[in-house]
C-alpha cells in the first residue's frame, strides 16, 4: 500500500484503472473533484476496485490516494467542457417544463461500444441530481447493463447521486427480460418491450410533473448500423426522444440527422460530442466476463454483501416460457431467403431439463401465462442444478437473492447461461 498526494490543475482529470482484486482509495484534501459528475466531499474518502474511471476537477484540487492502481496518468484533454454546455441546455429544457407543466428533456445517448455513451449517460444524470432533479434512466444496452442483469431493458427514477461505490440505485426500477444480449434474437420482442416500456413510463410522469420536467436519460447497446440502427429510430420514436446526443462518430451523426428531417421529425435535436481519450476498450472476451459478473453483481451484491439463497423444489412446481423460438429463431442459422415460420411473440412452454442448467431466468410479474409479454419482472434465479429424469419430473436447483417464494409463479427463459457461475 502506498499513501500519496497528488495536485490535480483545473479542468483535468486523473485517470485511472484498478483491478478487481486490488483497491484504491481517494480523499480529497481541497478544492473540487467528482467522478463522473458525481461530487466528492471535502475530507470524505471514495474506494475503487475493479473499476476505469476519471477522477476530474473544476477549480484545481489536491487528491489523497491509498492503495494500488494498474493504470494512472493525467490528462487536461477531456470533454467536459462540452458536457457541461449540452448539460446547460437541458437545464433550460427543464425549467422551462417546470413552469408550464410539461415534459423535460428525453435524451438518447448513441455511438458505437466502448465510446463513453454509459459514463456520458451518468455524468448528465449526476449533474441534473446537483441541481435538485430526478431524472429516469432508462438502459436499453442488453449486452451490458447498468441497472439490472444482462439480457434486460430497464428504467429506474434516480434520486441520489450514482457513486463508484453504489452504482445506480435499484429500488423501483422497472425491468423487462429480454433474455438474450443481442437483438437479432427477436427483434420483434426487442421493439414491443420498448414500446411497453415507453408506455408505463408515460404513464408516470403523467401522473408525476416533476418526474416529466426531470426527463429521461437513454442509453443504448453500441450496435450502430443495419437493424441496430433501425432500433435506434424505433427507440427514438417509442420514447418520444427529443435530444439525441451522438458520441463520437461523425457518420452516424450525419445519418441519424439526415434521416429524422426525412421523417419530418424537426423537433429532435441531434448534437455530435467528442469520445474521451480516457475511455478504455473492452475485448470481447472482457465484455463476456463483464456479463458474467453483472449477474453475480444481482444476487451478491457489490460490494458482495447480499446472502442469496439457494433452493431446491419438484420441476413440477415451476411455470417456465419462453417468447419466440428462442436460439432456433435466430436469423442467421436459418437457410438463406427463408423467413421464420414462429411467431416472434407467441409464448411456448418449456420442458424442464438440462438445457436450462446454468441459465438465468426472469421471475415475471404477470399473473396468467399471457400476460407474460406484456409485464415486467419483478427479479431473477439462476438455475444451479437439474436433476429430473426423461419424463420431465424430478428437482431443480436455483440461486434467488433472498429465501422464501418467488415472487411470481412464471418464469422466463432466454438464452443467457452463464457458466462458471461460481
Ligand atoms: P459504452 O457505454 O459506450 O460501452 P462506457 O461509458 O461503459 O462505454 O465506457 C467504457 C469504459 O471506459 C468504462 O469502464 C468506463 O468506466 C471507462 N471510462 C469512461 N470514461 C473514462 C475516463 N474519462 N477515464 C477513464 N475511464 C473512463
Amino acid at each position: 500500500m502506498t499513501l500519496r498526494e497528488l495536485s490535480l490543475a483545473k479542468q483535468h482529470e486523473l485517470r485511472v484503472e484498478v483491478l478487481p482484486d486490488k483497491k484504491l482509495t481517494v480523499g480529497l484534501r481541497r478544492g473540487d473533484a467528482e467522478i463522473f459528475g458525481a461530487q466528492i466531499g471535502l475530507g470524505e474518502k471514495v474506494t475503487i476496485h475493479g473499476q476505469k474511471i476519471a477522477i476530474f476537477t473544476y477549480g484545481g484540487c489536491l487528491l489523497e490516494l491509498d492503495g494500488d492502481a494498474e493504470v494512472m496518468y493525467t490528462s487536461e484533454e477531456t470533454p467536459m467542457e462540452a458536457y457541461i454546455n449540452v448539460h446547460n441546455v437541458f437545464e433550460n429544457q427543464r425549467t422551462k417544463a417546470q413552469s408550464n407543466g410539461g415534459q423535460g428533456p428525453r435524451v438518447m445517448v448513441v455511438g458505437p461500444t466502448d465510446s463513453g455513451k454509459s459514463t456520458l449517460c451518468r455524468i448528465l444524470i449526476n449533474y441534473a441530481l446537483r441541481l435538485g432533479w430526478s431524472p429516469t434512466f432508462v438502459d436499453l444496452d442488453i449486452g451490458q447493463g447498468s441497472i439490472a442483469p444482462p439480457g434486460t431493458i430497464a428504467a429506474t427514477p434516480v434520486q441520489l447521486p450514482v457513486t463508484v461505490e453504489d452504482g445506480y440505485p435499484l429500488d423501483v426500477p422497472l425491468v423487462f427480460y429480454f433474455g438474450h444480449t443481442t437483438p437479432v434474437q427477436n427483434a420483434n420482442l426487442y421493439k414491443f418491450q420498448v414500446e411497453r416500456m415507453a408506455t408505463l413510463l408515460d404513464r408516470r410522469a403523467n401522473r408525476h410533473p416533476t418526474v416529466a420536467a426531470s426527463g429521461m436519460l437513454v442509453n443504448t447497446m453500441g450496435w450502430v448500423e443495419g437493424l441496430g440502427y433501425e432500433l435506434i429510430l424505433h427507440a427514438i420514436k417509442a420514447l418520444k426522444v427529443d435530444n439525441v446526443l451522438v458520441v463520437g462518430q461523425e457518420r452516424l451523426h450525419s445519418q441519424l440527422e439526415s434521416d429524422l428531417r426525412q421523417a419530418r421529425n424537426p423537433r429532435i435535436q441531434v448534437l455530435r460530442l467528442p469520445k474521451s481519450g480516457g475511455v478504455v476498450t473492452r475485448s470481447p472476451e472482457t465484455r463476456r466476463a463483464d456479463r458474467a459478473s453483472r449477474v453475480r453483481d444481482y444476487f451478491y451484491g457489490v460490494p458482495r454483501t447480499l446472502m442469496p439463497h439457494s433452493e431446491t423444489i419438484q420441476s413440477t412446481e415451476l411455470n417456465i416460457y419462453r417468447v419466440g423460438g428462442g436460439r432456433q429463431a435466430q436469423s442467421s442459422i436459418r437457410p438463406a431467403g427463408t423467413a421464420s415460420l414462429m411467431n416472434p411473440l407467441k409464448i411456448t412452454p418449456v420442458r424442464v431439463g438440462n438445457e436450462i442448467s446454468n441459465c438465468l431466468l426472469g421471475v415475471s410479474h404477470a399473473r396468467t401465462a399471457e400476460e407474460i409479454l406484456s409485464v415486467s419482472v419483478a427479479g431473477f434465479i439462476f438455475i444451479q442444478r437439474v436433476d429430473v429424469r426423461d419424463d420431465g419430473e424430478g428437482t431443480v436447483t436455483y440461486l434467488a437473492p433472498g429465501p422464501g417464494s418467488l415472487p411470481g409463479r412464471y418464469l422466463l427463459l432466454g438464452s443467457i447461461e452463464i457458466l462458471n457461475f461460481t
